[in-house]
C-alpha cells in the first residue's frame, strides 16, 4: 500500500556542495524532506514532501521526556553506471518496524515506505555527490508526538526522512581503528533496547565514548551488561573476529543491533566457503587470542564505513594491537565486495541491489 504523497518544492533551492572532499558526514542537509503524522484513530495521514526546514513540535512531546524515537541510517549510492542505487533497503524497512513495535510506535507499511524512500531520494538525487566513495546518507525517524506528559504508548507520531550528502568515510584508504574496551558503563541489556535502532541506546553510550575519545580511542567495544564478559558491538557497528580461520562474531541475543551490514558480510563470507559462527564470546577467550596470534583479523561492520579495521584494542591498562595494526585480507575483501556491489562494481549476485532511478 502506498500512501499519497505531496509534494511542495522549495522556492529557495540551496546551493549544493562545491568542495566534495570536505563533505564529512551528516552535517549539510537536501533541500526537502519527507513527513507524516500519526493518529491511532486516523492511522497514518498527510504524507507529505515539503521544503528542509525546523519541526514544530509541541514542548510537552513524548519524544522530548521520554525518548520515544527509532531512526535507520542507510546510503543512495550514484553507481558507475549512472543509476541511482540503495543497498537492501526493505531490510532497514523491516528493522524500522521492529525498532517502532519495541517503543510501542505504530508500524508502516512496508511497500509504502520503500516508496516514501523512492521518492526523497529521487527528487533529491542531484544532491547524490559524485567523487568516489560518497554518498547520500539517508536517515529516517520516528518519534511519539503526543503533547502530554502521561506515560503511555504513542497515539500520536511523526515519520520523517531528511537527507545528507556525505564524503568518503575513508579519504587516505582503510586505515585501522582504535579501539577502547569498556568496563564500566553499558550500552544495552537483554530485555531493553539494545536491538532496536533507538535515540536512547546512543544517550547511553555517549559517556564512554567521550571517556575512550579523551584517551585517544576512536570508539568504544561493549562488553554485555550483565556480566561485563561478552563481547557486543562497537559504537554503531557490529563486530567480527577471525580467530584460527574461522570467523566469529556475537550472536543477536536481544542487546545487540542487528546490522544489515553484519548479515551482509555473514552472508558473503559463508558464500566464500568460511564457517561463521554467530555465538558468545568472551573477553578473555578474545585478548587470549590476541596474545597468543591466533586472533588474525578484527573489524566493525556497518553502513557508515561499511568495514573497519580493527588495529588496536586497549582493556585494563593494556594495549593489544592486531594483524600489524594493518587491513586484513578477508575484511579488504569484505569492503571490496560490499563497495563492489553498492556502487554496480562488482556483479550482484544476491538482488542486494535496489536501483531507484536513471541518475
Ligand atoms: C546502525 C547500527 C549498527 C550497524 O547497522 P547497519 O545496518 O549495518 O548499518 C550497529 N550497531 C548499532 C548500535 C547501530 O545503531
Amino acid at each position: 500500500m502506498k500512501y499519497d504523497i505531496s509534494v511542495t518544492l522549495t522556492t529557495t533551492p540551496k546551493q549544493k556542495p562545491q568542495d566534495e572532499s570536505k563533505l564529512g558526514f551528516g552535517k549539510i542537509f537536501t533541500d526537502h524532506m519527507f513527513l507524516m503524522d500519526y493518529n491511532k484513530d486516523k492511522g497514518w495521514y498527510n504524507a507529505r514532501i515539503v521544503p528542509f526546514g525546523p519541526l514544530p513540535t509541541h514542548p510537552a512531546s513524548t519524544v522530548f521526556h521520554y525518548g520515544v524515537e527509532v531512526f535507520e541510517g542507510m546510503k543512495a549510492y550514484r553507481a558507475v553506471d549512472g543509476s541511482i542505487r540503495m543497498f537492501r533497503p526493505m531490510e532497514n524497512v523491516k528493522r524500522l518496524n521492529q525498532s517502532a513495535e519495541r517503543l510501542c510506535l505504530p508500524a508502516i507499511d512496508e511497500e509504502g515506505c520503500l516508496d516514501i524512500l523512492n521518492k526523497i531520494v529521487e527528487l533529491e538525487k542531484d544532491w547524490i555527490p559524485h567523487s568516489e566513495g560518497t554518498s547520500l546518507y539517508i536517515r529516517p525517524f520516528m518519534y511519539g508526538n503526543d503533547p502530554f506528559l502521561g506515560v503511555h504508548a504513542a497515539a500520536n507520531a511523526v515519520f520523517a526522512v531528511i537527507c545528507s550528502p556525505v564524503g568518503a568515510y575513508y579519504a587516505e584508504g582503510l586505515n585501522p581503528v582504535k579501539i577502547a574496551i569498556e568496563s564500566e558503563d553499558v550500552r544495552a541489556v537483554r530485555g531493553g533496547t539494545g536491538y532496536a535502532k533507538c535515540g536512547g541506546n546512543y544517550a547511553a553510550s555517549l559517556r564512554a565514548g567521550e571517556r575512550a575519545e579523551k584517551n585517544g580511542y576512536t570508539q568504544v567495544l561493549w562488553l554485555d551488561g550483565v556480566e561485563r564478559k561478552y563481547i557486543e558491538e562497537v559504537g554503531a557497528m557490529n563486530v567480527m573476529f577471525k580467530i584460527a580461520g574461522k570467523i566469529v562474531t556475537p550472536a543477536l541475543l536481544g542487546s545487540v543491533l542487528p546490522g544489515i551490514t553484519r548479515k551482509s558480510c555473514i552472508e558473503l563470507m559463508r558464500s566464500w566457503g568460511y564457517e561463521v559462527e554467530e555465538r558468545q564470546i568472551s573477553i578473555d577467550e578474545l585478548l587470549k587470542a590476541a596474545s597468543d596470534g591466533t586472533l588474525e583479523e578484527a573489524w566493525g561492520t556497518g553502513t557508515a564505513a561499511v568495514v573497519s579495521p580493527i588495529g588496536k584494542l586497549f582493556y585494563e591498562e593494556v594495549e593489544y594491537v592486531l594483524s600489524d595494526n594493518k587491513i586484513g585480507a578477508l575484511t579488504q575483501r569484505l569492503y571490496d565486495n560490499l563497495t563492489g556491489i553498492q556502487w554496480g562494481k562488482v556483479e550482484d549476485n544476491y538482488g542486494w541491489s535496489y536501483i531507484v532511478c536513471n541518475g
